[in-house]
């Protein structure tokens, strides 16, 4: 029996790490690395492998995500159609597993319950919830990553979800954050979505249903392109900041990833994908 442990490069997963290392010896860690993280993630992660004493094993798809696009002829992944996932993550893990009969540690949280994480469809892969059972919620997990000298990931700074820079459950700040901190991860991002604006003009309205495909996603972002939304910058980040001062009115002393947290919810709060950002 296998013990595995997935951390995502965000906060709960890693925090769920550092909570098992005594409980769990002989624990597996693992990150499903799509090669398209933030640099701040993986920074994270050679500094998570030193408060664990042990290694973090990188899972990569055989195949990148130029292939996919390729074979999901050109549609965006999309939270409706999340070819990425199944591809360059839980593909990954399935094959790095086999037919090991493993136990997955989950790193939801007490205070999600109703939160769904990546559960396995192999009957060789349980799953448990080792917060759930210990109760322990938002503050303990930050005071798990404090104690053990650790802290949050960089990224925190400016966006709350761990996983690819492309990533469509980015929020409008977000991408803006993206583009002021990562230019050359947003250019990358504005050219995959510029080749598919590019052959829309050219495909005249093509019958994606006729393919067995749901309509097509031309657009990370919902309802404009990154170039618009990058246009309209100014006028985003003064939303965001109105939305992070409600923030800090509503519940005082708070910490700022809290704040930020919440003011990126008022522009959508729609769970994040439960197998990239935990
Ligand atoms: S982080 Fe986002 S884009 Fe990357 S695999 Fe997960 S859902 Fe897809």
């Amino acid at each position: 029996m296998r013990n595995v442990c997935g951390i995502s490069g965000g906060k709960d997963s890693s925090a769920l790490a550092i909570y098992l290392r005594e409980s769990v010896p002989d624990m597996e860690y693992f990150f499903c690395d799509t090669g398209a993280e933030l640099p701040e993630t993986y920074d994270y992660l050679n500094r998570l492998e030193v408060v664990l004493g042990k290694p973090i094993a990188r899972l990569n798809p055989d195949k990148g995500f130029d292939h996919w696009f390729e074979v999901y002829r050109g549609t965006l992944p999309s939270p409706q159609m999340r070819w990425c996932t199944r591809q360059m993550k839980i593909k990954p893990l399935e094959d790095w597993l086999g037919d090991d009969e493993a136990v997955s540690y989950v790193a939801i949280r007490a205070d999600e319950k109703n939160r769904k994480g990546y559960v396995s469809t192999k009957p060789n892969i349980s799953a448990v919830f080792p917060f759930i059972e210990d109760d322990i919620d938002h503050d303990g997990v930050l005071r798990i990553l404090d104690e053990a000298g650790l802290g949050l990931p960089d990224y925190y700074s400016w966006r709350t979800r761990s996983g690819c820079y492309f990533c469509f459950y980015q929020r409008k700040a977000e991408w803006v954050g993206l583009s002021e901190r990562h230019p050359d991860l947003f250019e990358k991002a504005v050219a995959i979505e510029n080749k598919l604006l590019v052959d829309a003009g050219d495909a005249g309205g093509a019958d994606y249903s006729a393919l067995g495909m749901r309509e097509r996603q031309f657009t990370w972002s919902q309802g404009e392109s990154l170039l618009e939304l990058v246009g309209r910058k100014v006028e985003i980040k003064a939303k965001h900041e109105i939305a992070m001062e409600r923030a800090r009115a509503r519940r005082k002393n708070i910490p700022l990833i809290e704040v930020l947290a919440d003011a990126l919810d008022e522009d959508d709060d729609s769970p994040a994908c439960a197998v990239c950002a935990l």
